[in-house]
């Protein structure tokens, strides 16, 4: 073959492998810090600050850590100054950087004034109420945006029935999210001591748009009095940040195989919640922290080889019939790091695998083969060798 075809083959390789299966990258080099809200959209109001200069504060300290820790990354950020930025530009920012990461950075709030706790989002259909609340809070800043018919659709963030869209979102980056939001929410809890309200799902316009791993941290509930305290005061947003710069750098040391020093927080004057709240009913259904290995990947109870086709992976552990099925039946899970893999069939023969896939393609089009040897995942290829 001549040197053009080999270039033509080239491009057609790295076309498709773009194209067809979107990864994250395996070197960090670009990061895009969000800042959320700004100008006329304060974000959440506290009873003395508001959200959008708590979130500006904390992201220009995030960048400044990393530029400072990391000489090889570049920071981007979607705003440096007070003002406001239309939740698609912040996604537009991100995709036209080409970023390898994509952090937001937000203040919780509630009508209640006791809520507390610090929480750490990935892209991803809520499971609970108060997920939903959270998104239809930040997503509510597209309000504010004059044509904002015209940019969103029949997208309304108030209607719970506009984030039926994300049920069907399946996200080549949700490993990669979960990882990073699992070492932010660590790094945060160790900075804040507040309650860990834990990595969870749900539905935020600016990550939906994001072509990276994407993450949405809420700092804490600047609606409750001691966490404002904390959210507001300059020592503890530069200890905040660098809880984020240090998963930043975790993150980044796992993904390269690389070992950057982590850097050492600064003192906090104070803010500890002194009334610590039991944990909420939603923490069952939030994500698994990637440390956590209180509770091993069950094996399954195979013998032999034995061929299974994944429909979808998700953090959350289903249960039975659960709607994101799509009407499938007999479908069964297992769990793999942070993930729980969905499947079809149990076959013994490569040949009937087969039918069980083209099934599974009229509900799920990216569905796979996958192959077991006495309960331990192998490739395809090595159990087609061992059964044929
Ligand atoms: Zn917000």
């Amino acid at each position: 073959m001549n040197t053009k075809k080999w270039f033509l083959l080239l491009v057609l390789f790295a076309f498709f492998n773009v194209q067809a299966f979107p990864q994250a990258k395996d070197m960090i080099s670009k990061i895009v810090i969000d800042a959320g809200h700004g100008g006329d959209d304060p974000g959440a109001v506290g009873s003395r600050g508001k959200e959008k200069d708590v979130n500006l504060a904390v992201a220009l300290e995030v960048g400044k850590l990393i530029s400072q820790n990391c000489p090889d990354v570049s920071v981007f950020y979607t705003r440096k100054t007070d003002v406001f930025i239309p939740l698609y530009n912040r996604s537009k920012i991100a995709n036209d950087k080409h970023a390898d990461l994509f952090i937001s950075i937000h203040c919780n709030s509630s009508d209640s004034k006791s809520a507390n706790g610090v929480e750490t989002f990935v892209m991803g259909l809520h499971k609970t109420a108060s997920n939903l609340e959270v998104a239809k809070k930040e997503n509510a800043a597209m309000l504010l945006e004059k044509d904002y018919k015209n940019k969103y659709g029949d997208f309304n963030p108030n209607s719970p029935e506009s984030y039926v869209i994300f049920s069907l979102y399946s996200n080549a980056y949700l490993e990669s999210s979960v990882q990073l939001a699992s070492k932010v929410q660590k790094n945060l809890l160790k900075c804040t001591h507040f309650r860990d309200r834990q990595v969870q799902q749900a539905g935020f316009w600016v990550l939906h748009k994001v072509a990276m791993p994407s993450i949405l941290i809420e700092l804490g509930f600047i609606s409750n009095k001691t966490e404002e305290d904390f959210l507001l005061n300059p020592s503890s947003q530069k200890a905040l940040a660098t809880s984020i710069c240090n998963a930043f750098i975790e993150y980044k040391n796992q993904v390269e195989g690389g070992n950057t020093a982590l850097i050492t927080a600064p003192a906090v004057t104070s803010g500890k919640s002194d009334e610590p709240t039991p944990a909420p009913s939603e923490s069952a259904n939030s994500l698994r922290p990637v440390d956590d290995t209180s509770e091993s990947t069950p094996a399954l109870a195979t013998t032999g080889i034995v061929y299974k086709v994944q429909i979808f992976a998700s953090p959350e552990n289903l249960g039975k019939n659960d709607p994101k099925y799509l009407g499938l039946e007999g479908v069964e899970k297992y769990q793999e790091g942070n993930l729980w893999k969905y499947t079809l069939g149990n076959e013994k023969k490569f040949a009937d695998v087969q039918v069980v896939l083209k099934k599974a393609k009229t509900k799920f089009p990216d569905a796979f083969i996958i192959a077991f040897q006495d309960g331990k995942k192998i490739p395809v290829t090595e159990a087609r060798k061992l059964t044929e």
